[in-house]
């Protein structure tokens, strides 16, 4: 089984368009949306979900009221603010503290220091993880609760639960939608993969990312393509990130021209190469043939 990521130095450079088309051209790969933190691949795959479970990736303190007797030490310690003397009062104290679920980093200092014992240190619920399936094959995705962090462990859980779908099924081929940036996130989308697809835009602030990205998969000495999308905006730039690329020891596997009909697809909810066999999606095959000759040459298989 081989695991294909594909990652953005940062979000709307067409990553997710591209992999949506990628999932279709390979038939039967596992689909996996590591881009917890905005995901959106499920809006052109329509998943049915088959199964789910919860997430938790810490702890969070809750003061129970009835025990708090308001002596203020949980405040007093508490370094990220996370507690306020704005809780109900109860038959010894006219007030109690409170916790802020959302400003609470899980350390468990006031848990631990409190005399009183009345502060709970439970695991959180930070998301939801589901397995679905969609036209293209069985695909896992997440969603993470109202401003949870801690995505770098969903991500994780994703990408394991979709090399489980990937072994029970016999899938050969899992491609991932990778998080955006250089952070937890992209990291814990990376590493350990076979591969990864660098999806970019001819603008500085593209070459730039490029450079992070590519020095981030450097680092853990993966092979790494590029992949230049709407190149066509400004050819002369284009140029020059491919030749960094090279510089970087990063190979480029084609250019993507700007193309209206990438949005039109998008609206009507389907891949590029499914709404069309013209322009952009033209160079995605090409793209995308590159890509599984390199996969190809790590270690022979057929892809479904
Ligand atoms: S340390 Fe315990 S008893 Fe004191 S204010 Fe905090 S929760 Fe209440
Ligand atoms: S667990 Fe840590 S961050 Fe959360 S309220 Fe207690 S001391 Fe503050």
């Amino acid at each position: 089984m081989k695991e294909l990521v594909v990652i953005s130095g940062k979000g709307g450079t067409g990553k997710t368009s591209l992999v949506a088309s990628l999932a279709a051209l390979a038939g039967g790969a596992v689909l996996a949306d590591c881009d917890v933190d905005a995901a959106d691949l499920h809006l052109v795959v329509e998943p049915t979900v088959v199964r789910r479970g919860s997430f938790s990736g810490g702890f969070r303190a809750r003061i129970m009221p009835g025990h708090c007797i308001a002596c203020g030490k949980c405040e007093e310690l508490c370094r990220f603010e996370a507690i306020t003397y704005d809780g109900p009062g109860n038959g010894r104290a006219a007030k109690t503290f409170r916790v802020d679920p959302i400003a609470c980093e899980g350390c468990g200092v006031c848990a631990w220091f409190c005399a009183e014992k009345a502060i709970e240190f439970a695991p959180a619920d930070n998301g939801r993880w589901f397995v679905s399936e969609t036209r293209f094959g069985p695909m896992v995705h997440a969603e993470l609760g109202i401003a949870e962090e801690n995505s770098g462990k969903l991500v994780s859980l994703v990408r394991t639960e979709a090399k489980k779908v990937a072994a029970a099924r016999g899938r050969e081929l899992v491609i991932i939608d990778g998080s955006p940036g250089i952070g937890c996130p992209v990291i814990a989308s990376i590493t350990g993969a076979d591969l990864v697809l660098v999806v970019t835009e001819p603008t500085l602030s593209g070459l730039h990312d490029l450079e992070r990205v590519t020095r981030l998969t450097g680092h853990f000495g993966m092979a790494t393509l590029v992949c230049v999308n709407k190149w066509d905006l400004n050819a002369e730039l284009a140029a020059q990130i491919e030749a960094r690329a090279g510089e970087l020891g990063a190979q480029t596997v084609g250019r993507v021209r700007y193309d209206a009909a990438v949005t039109e697809a998008m609206i009507h909810k389907q891949a590029l190469v499914e709404y069309t066999e013209a322009g952009a999606a033209m160079d995605v095959k090409r793209v995308w043939s590159n890509v599984r000759d390199r996969l190809d040459r790590l270690s022979p298989f057929t892809v479904l």
